[in-house]
C-alpha cells in the first residue's frame, strides 16, 4: 500500500475552524486527522503541505517509522507547530491501517481494557447556583466527575480579567458546590493557566481540603519548577499537560511527580503514536490519562480508541453542546455523517474498522477564517492569558 495524496483542510465548520487531513492510498483506503492547535490552523497546514512531499509513495503501514521521520527531517525538530501536524497525519495512518487490517483502531494499540469510556463533563453558563444546579442534572445523568465554572469576568470578550477579584468569587461558590454536591461529586476547575503562583494557592487555601479533587493547569506550564513551588503551597491534585507538544514535555511533569492527571491531547501530543509512549510512562507512575477533547468528532474517536486501550484512565472530556442536543446545537451529522456518538456518561467503542468516523469531504466549504481568541487585560491596563 502506497500512500497517493495528503490534503490538509483548514476550513471553517459550526463555530470555529478545524485543522483536518485526509490521506488517500493506491488501494483506494484513506484515512482522517485532525489537528489541535488551535487558533494557528494555517501555520499546521504549511508543515502538512512539507510533509506531502515526502510523505506520497510511503507505506502507511509503517506508522512508527513515519513519525520518527516526520519529526527528524528537519534541522528544528518538535514543537507545538510541528506535532500538531504530525498528530493530524498519524491519527489518518492509524485510520488506514485499521481499514486495511478490517479492525477498530484500538485493536493496534493492544486491544480494549474496558467496554465503555467515562467522560468528564464542564458546567456552561456562569458561576453561582446555576452551576451547581446544572452538576446536579450530570450527576442524575452518571456524569460524576465535572469541571464547574468560575469567575471568569468579561475575559470571553476580550475584557477585564482580575485574578485576585475571580479567586475570591469563586472560591465561596466551590465550597458551597461541595456542600451541595457531596463526596461522590469529583470536582474540578480548569484555570486556563490565568493565575500565577501565590494567586494558585491563595485560591486553593481559601477552601477547605477535599473541596476540589483537581485543578487544571492554573499557571503557565514553561517552567515546571514553578509547578513544584505550588505543589508546596497546596494539596489540590494537578491536572496538566493538554498544551504538550512531546513525550519530552510531558517528561518533567511525570518523573518528578508534578503532574496527578495526564491531560494528553492526542491531536497536539503527537498522535496515538506519542500517546501511547505517554499512557505508558505516565501507567508506571501510577498516573491516569485524563485526555483533552476540544475539537470535533475525529478527535473524539481518536481519544476513545486511546481511552480503551490504556488501562490508566480518568475520563475524557467532553464537549456537551456539541456532543448532546440537549445542551447546544448537538451532533453535526451534516460533515460528519458517521462520528462517535455519547451515550449516557461514556463512550461505547465503535465496531467499524479504523476510527469509525466519516466526512463529508464536499460539506468541508466554508473556507477558513482569521480568528482571534480574546486578549484580555487586567484593570491597570496589562496584557493577561485566555
Ligand atoms: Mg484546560
Amino acid at each position: 500500500m502506497k500512500i497517493t495524496e495528503v490534503k490538509p483542510f483548514a476550513v471553517w465548520v459550526g463555530r470555529r475552524n478545524q485543522m483536518l487531513v485526509k490521506i488517500e492510498t493506491d488501494e483506494g483506503i484513506y484515512g482522517w486527522g485532525e489537528s489541535g492547535f488551535s487558533g494557528r490552523e494555517l501555520g499546521v497546514k504549511g508543515i502538512i503541505e512539507h510533509y506531502r512531499e515526502f510523505l506520497i509513495g510511503k507505506d502507511p503501514m509503517s506508522r512508527g517509522a513515519l513519525w520518527q521521520e516526520m519529526y527528524r527531517s528537519q534541522y528544528f525538530e518538535g514543537g507545538r507547530t510541528l506535532t500538531a501536524a504530525i498528530s493530524a497525519i498519524d491519527i489518518a495512518l492509524y485510520d488506514i491501517v485499521g481499514k486495511k487490517l478490517g479492525v477498530p483502531v484500538y485493536e493496534l494499540l493492544g486491544g480494549k481494557h474496558r467496554n465503555k469510556v467515562p467522560v468528564f463533563a464542564t458546567t456552561a453558563g456562569p458561576y453561582g447556583q446555576d452551576m451547581i444546579d446544572q452538576a446536579k442534572e450530570f450527576m442524575e445523568m452518571g456524569i460524576n466527575a465535572f469541571r464547574l465554572s468560575y469567575d471568569n469576568m468579561d475575559i470571553q470578550s476580550g475584557g477585564l480579567f482580575e485574578p485576585r477579584v475571580s479567586i475570591a468569587n469563586s472560591a465561596e461558590w466551590f465550597i458551597e458546590a461541595r456542600k451541595q454536591l457531596g463526596n461522590q461529586a469529583i470536582i474540578g476547575v480548569d484555570y486556563h493557566h490565568r493565575l500565577n503562583v501565590a494567586e494558585t494557592a491563595s485560591f486553593c487555601q481559601m477552601m477547605p481540603s477535599h473541596t476540589l479533587d483537581f485543578i487544571e493547569e492554573p499557571i503557565r506550564d514553561e517552567t515546571p519548577e514553578a509547578y513544584e513551588v505550588l505543589r508546596t503551597l497546596t494539596d489540590v491534585p494537578f491536572a496538566i499537560g493538554e498544551e504538550f507538544a512531546s513525550k519530552w514535555q510531558f517528561l518533567p511533569y511525570i518523573e518528578r511527580g508534578i503532574t496527578n492527571y495526564a491531560r494528553v491531547d492526542i491531536c497536539n501530543v503527537g498522535g496515538f503514536t506519542e500517546s501511547m509512549k505517554v499512557a505508558g510512562w505516565a501507567e508506571a507512575h501510577y498516573i491516569d490519562l485524563m485526555p483533552h477533547n476540544p475539537l470535533g468528532p475525529i478527535c473524539t474517536a481518536a481519544s476513545v480508541h486511546l481511552g480503551a486501550a490504556v488501562p490508566n484512565f480518568a475520563w475524557l472530556e467532553v464537549a456537551m453542546a456539541r456532543a448532546s442536543n440537549n445542551y447546544g446545537e448537538g451532533p453535526n451529522f451534516e460533515v460528519y455523517p458517521e462520528q462517535v456518538l455519547l451515550e449516557g456518561n461514556g463512550y461505547s467503542l465503535p465496531e467499524k474498522p479504523g476510527l469509525g468516523v466519516e466526512v463529508n469531504e464536499d460539506k468541508l466549504s466554508e473556507p477558513f477564517k482569521f480568528w482571534e481568541a480574546p486578549h484580555p487585560h487586567k484593570e491597570d491596563g496589562s496584557h493577561t492569558n485566555w
